[in-house]
């Protein structure tokens, strides 16, 4: 028997749920790439850019997911031989890191854990070694989707000012743009990245990346360019340009629905409407912990992401609670990843979510560790709607 017919829930951490209107925004024949729609819908899109980083940066659009965002961020500013320093606290910084070794850089890892966020104190105590300034490149995510930590970037950026350190800071925020907050002026990030189809509620395949000054003033003598991400072409006066070739137009559309959907709502709406369900996410899970086998990833308060929650299962396999949520109920959830593989779940909760998404995922997991004799607290969802009830 199962009870999934009817409109499924993606809650896995990216990509997301895609809005109606993003959809429909894209069901439009192809346009001219030099003139009309296309090159309105490039100065608005590039316009959202700047709001959602919060920056008066230059915006970069790329035909690529992350990964393509990662290697754009690096060739565009660093030279073959470079150190980069990436803070570990998950799987995703070291990734691009690992991203960097290949393109001809020299990677060295802050080692983190996989249940806390960045310690500031450590990157100020590293960098204030490097008296050399061999490290160029400070890598970190802002979000981890993998262990659900929230790194304070504000505090990294002060740990490196307080060690006079001149690296470019650059943070991944694939998983916290259009969640949680981000203000890379304020925070003095350099370079700043993104991809569309998490908090963004685009389909995959577009990317964003942010050069500061400093950033753009690296550019001039790195060496890693190539043709495809580098920054100068980009730069040229065609509209063309700004894709280097054909413009991945209907994913363009869709961003520009996302856009006005966000614009709508009030970026910093947006922000507390995370707050609100990731809080309610957490309370449920606190009340399931009372069974002794589920247990929130991160383990200091402050630290958890408000776009994703990781939470480790104690000596139980959780594949079939997902199997069941899934199968069953017509929610999807994410399975962990990296060291905490075949360890957990994971839930997103970031961009086209509501209260009816969230509290339904929340009851479907509730059902089936009920219906699979996983022992857990009794009454998670109710405490998370109690919470709401609260905060409302
Ligand atoms: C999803 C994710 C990535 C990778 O993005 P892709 O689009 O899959 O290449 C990188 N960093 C973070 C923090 C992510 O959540």
């Amino acid at each position: 028997m199962t009870l999934r017919n009817g409109k499924e829930f993606l809650m896995i951490p990216g990509p997301t749920s895609v809005p109606d209107d993003v959809l429909r925004a894209m069901h439009r024949p192809a346009v001219d790439i030099y003139e009309g729609p296309l090159v309105e819908t490039t100065a608005f899109c590039m316009d959202g850019i700047r709001r959602l980083f919060r920056t008066k940066g230059r915006p970069y659009i790329y035909a690529a997911n992350g990964h393509g965002a990662w290697d754009a961020a690096l060739s565009n500013t660093l030279s073959r031989g470079d150190k980069v320093l990436v803070l570990e606290s998950g799987r995703f910084a070291i990734g691009w890191g690992e991203a960097g070794e290949i393109a001809g850089l020299s990677m060295e890892i802050l080692k983190g854990e996989w249940h806390k966020p960045v310690d500031p104190a450590a990157v100020e105590n590293r960098l204030k070694q490097d008296r050399g300034g061999e490290i160029k490149a400070v890598l970190v995510v802002q979000v981890d989707t993998a262990s659900g930590a929230w790194n304070d970037i504000a505090a990294i950026r002060k740990a490196m000012d307080a060690a006079g350190h001149e690296a470019l800071l650059m943070v991944d925020t694939i998983a916290s743009l259009g969640c949680m907050p981000f203000e890379m002026d304020d925070w003095g990030v350099d370079v700043a990245l993104t991809g569309a189809q998490k908090g963004l509620m685009t389909p995959p395949g577009l990317s964003f990346v942010v050069a500061g000054k400093r950033a753009t003033k690296a550019h001039a003598t790195a060496n890693l360019r190539t043709n495809y991400m580098d920054w100068t072409f980009r730069d040229g006066p065609e509209h063309y340009h700004k894709y280097c070739g054909t413009p991945p137009e209907h994913l363009l559309f869709a961003f520009r629905a996302a856009l006005e959907l966000i614009d709508a709502e009030g970026l910093e709406n947006v922000w507390h409407r995370h707050a609100l369900l990731a809080e309610a996410t957490r309370k449920a899970i606190d009340v399931w912990a009372e069974g002794g086998v589920l247990e929130m990833n991160i383990t200091e308060q402050t630290g958890r992401s408000d776009s994703v929650t990781v939470v480790r299962l104690r000596n139980v396999d959780p594949a079939p609670l997902r199997a069941f949520t899934k199968d069953v109920c017509g929610v999807t959830i994410g399975g962990a990843i990296g060291e905490l593989s075949g360890k957990g779940i994971r839930i997103g909760h970031m961009g086209h979510v509501n209260a009816v998404m969230l509290l339904g995922t929340l009851s479907a997991i509730e059902l089936g560790l009920a219906k699979l004799d996983i022992p857990h607290g009794k009454g998670g969802v109710q405490a998370a709607i109690d919470y709401l009830g609260g905060a409302l």
